[in-house]
């Protein structure tokens, strides 16, 4: 690490972290949640002070309007124990102690609304984590959500001033909330660095899906960067540089210059089929959260989309959303989505995605191998059918064979099954309804070791598999894929893992039941080219990569991509695949290295 005032007397500094979305951008730094980083350090004038206790007043009489609205529609439509969690925050905004603290410190000490409240924060958690106690420690998340809340009333925290912040934006965050990056959808965003997450991490596979260069990873990068601060990301090697001097900032201009040269080239390959030299047909597919992500996928040249992760639509809902809202959402969706092919993924929350209206009250030691996904479903049945036939529906109203539905996580059988029953059960409710459906092909996300390990005895179950490489990698290496200390193992290029995904992929051909990769490795060259060696025909992945992706098969044969697995296969290190494949990719299209990840 480099660190050193520059001429303009800023503080300098190069950091490295994991590249996590190719590409060079430049821009202003603009810190998310600041506010718990840097906290607010203004003191108020005396003519201030009520102005400032009024903004309080009226941020807390928004947030308890929040709560109260999240109450009543989480306890109509999930159920009461599950809403109770609003009534706590409630409790928390209305405490008179609370409010008194905050209170006291804007009048007493001149402090800003928003600094009491981080101050109090800090108070509680020093309090809060000395106790035994963990009902009180599970108390210290309800204050957060709370703080987090009225801050949010208070500053418009996503917004940023542009008096302050005119031109590209570079976000730097913790690590960025999927309501946070839908948030960002208006502003412009040329770059994404966060502290925490790694290659798979929602924020990485957000930049990846607006092609925004991302480094993640970044420890202690909150401390030292600032908003205004000029930040260069370099999200193929990982690096970050923070106020550069102008040497350094004129040769990134030119690599930034580069990187944009070479997307507006590879996209116009969008109408180009994508096929490999020797006129194999593949199907590159997209990777989608919203209507707005599948028109980019028309735009990129996706044949379709691999993968619709339908948990952004509850992530970013002020609410529940109810079965209506959800078929005229999945509607849209299907409308917009290039040739009419759409995988629907049923809800995947837990592990790092929670709302807070399921499993919000649970802590969990281990949230990635707890109750996640179809397990959390389970346990929701009426929300979970209220999806199913949202689905049905949506789907009924475009010609068939649009639309396929898949579930996440599945680990046995005996799950297999009961998903069966629950599409049953969900067609026979709108049959009685009077809404006659179709059925639709159903298919299981392969994302847990025990389901690749007896992926025959699944087969006859489904009718397509989708492999969900983020997950299976995580599980097959025990290596947080969230976690950039062990983000040296969770790496889709292990010998390990490469061995799981052929036995999986020659398993579905033998058996005719077609495969997908949707993991974010379905996108990245190096993984690509040995996917396809593999046997593997269909991809999907996020928009911005497939015209890369497409170049890239159309410089390689079959026969050459089944030589490289073979040749890869006797190699025994995660580091010796590595450089065997970044000189592969080079001697195949050396116009991609740019976009080649370390
Ligand atoms: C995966 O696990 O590979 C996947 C595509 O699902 P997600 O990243 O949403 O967990
Ligand atoms: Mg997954």
């Amino acid at each position: 690490m480099l660190s050193q005032l520059s001429v303009s007397g800023k503080f300098s500094a190069m950091r490295k972290g994991i590249a996590v979305s190719p590409g060079v951008a430049i821009g202003k730094a603009f810190v998310i949640h600041e506010i718990f980083v840097n906290p607010d350090t203004k003191r108020l004038e005396d003519n201030e002070v009520t102005a400032e206790l009024a903004k309080y007043e009226t941020a807390r009489d928004r947030a308890d309007a929040d709560l109260q609205a999240l109450y009543r529609k989480v306890e109509r439509q999930v159920g009461r124990d599950e809403a109770s969690v609003f009534l706590v925050h409630r409790s928390i905004l209305r405490d008179a102690a609370f409010t008194n603290k905050i209170r006291g410190w804007v009048v007493n000490d001149r402090m800003t609304a928003s600094a009491s409240l981080h101050r109090l924060l800090g108070e509680y958690t020093t309090l809060l984590t000395r106790t035994n106690d963990e009902y009180l420690k599970e108390r210290l998340n309800d204050i957060r959500d709370v703080v987090v809340r009225l801050t949010a009333h208070m500053s418009e925290v996503i917004q940023p001033n542009q008096n302050v912040l005119d031109g590209p934006l570079i976000v730097v965050a913790d690590e960025l909330l999927p309501s946070q990056a839908v948030a960002l959808g208006d502003v412009d965003v040329h770059g994404i660095i966060t502290q925490s997450g790694s290659q798979t991490s929602h924020a990485a596979i957000i930049a990846r899906s607006r092609g925004i260069p991302a480094v993640s990873g970044l420890r202690g990068i909150l401390r030292l960067v600032k908003t205004g601060d000029t930040i260069v990301v370099d999200g193929q090697h990982g690096h970050v540089e923070i106020n550069p001097n102008s040497e350094e900032l004129a040769a990134f201009r030119k690599l930034e210059r580069e990187f944009f040269d070479l997307k507006d080239q590879l996209a116009e390959n969008r109408d180009l089929p994508a096929n490999t030299v020797d006129g194999t047909e593949l199907r590159l597919q997209a990777n989608i959260n919203s209507a707005a992500d599948a028109t980019a996928a028309s735009a990129m040249g996706a044949s379709g989309v691999g993968l619709y992760r339908t948990e952004y639509l509850y992530l970013t809902h002020p609410d529940v959303p109810d079965e209506e809202e959800q078929y005229k959402t999945y509607c849209e969706v299907i409308k917009e989505c290039p040739n009419q092919h759409i995988t629907i993924r049923t809800l995947d929350i837990g592990g790092d995605k929670t709302v807070p209206y399921l499993g919000h009250n649970h802590q969990e030691a281990n949230p990635f191998m707890g109750w996640r996904s179809i397990r959390l479903s389970f346990e929701h049945p009426e929300f979970f059918n209220t999806q199913i036939r949202a689905v049905l529906r949506a789907a009924s109203e475009f010609p068939d064979g649009t639309v396929r539905l898949m579930f996440p996580m599945v680990t046995t059988i005996e799950e297999m099954r009961r998903l069966r029953s629950f599409m049953k059960r969900a067609k026979k409710e709108l049959g009685e309804r009077g809404k006659v459906v179709r059925d639709m092909p159903i298919g299981m996300m392969l994302e847990v070791p025990a389901a690749a390990i007896s992926i025959e005895l699944m087969l006859d179950l489904v009718d397509f598999v989708s492999i969900g490489s983020n997950d299976l990698v995580q599980y097959l290496m025990a290596a947080d894929r969230d976690n950039p200390k062990v983000s040296h193992l969770c790496q889709p290029l292990a010998p390990s893992v490469l061995r799981v995904l052929h036995s999986v992929i020659q398993a579905c051909d033998k058996s005719g039941k077609p495969v997908t990769v949707c993991g974010e490795m379905a996108g990245q060259p190096k993984s690509f080219v040995l996917l396809l060696g593999m046997g593997l025909r269909r991809f999907s992945m996020s928009p911005a990569f497939i015209p890369s992706i497409k170049e890239l098969a159309a410089s390689i044969t079959i026969d050459e991509a089944e030589q490289i697995v073979k040749s890869v296969m006797k190699l025994k290190t995660l580091s010796q695949i590595k450089k065997f494949m970044t000189r592969q990719i080079q001697q195949i299209a050396p116009q991609l290295a740019m976009l080649d990840t370390d």
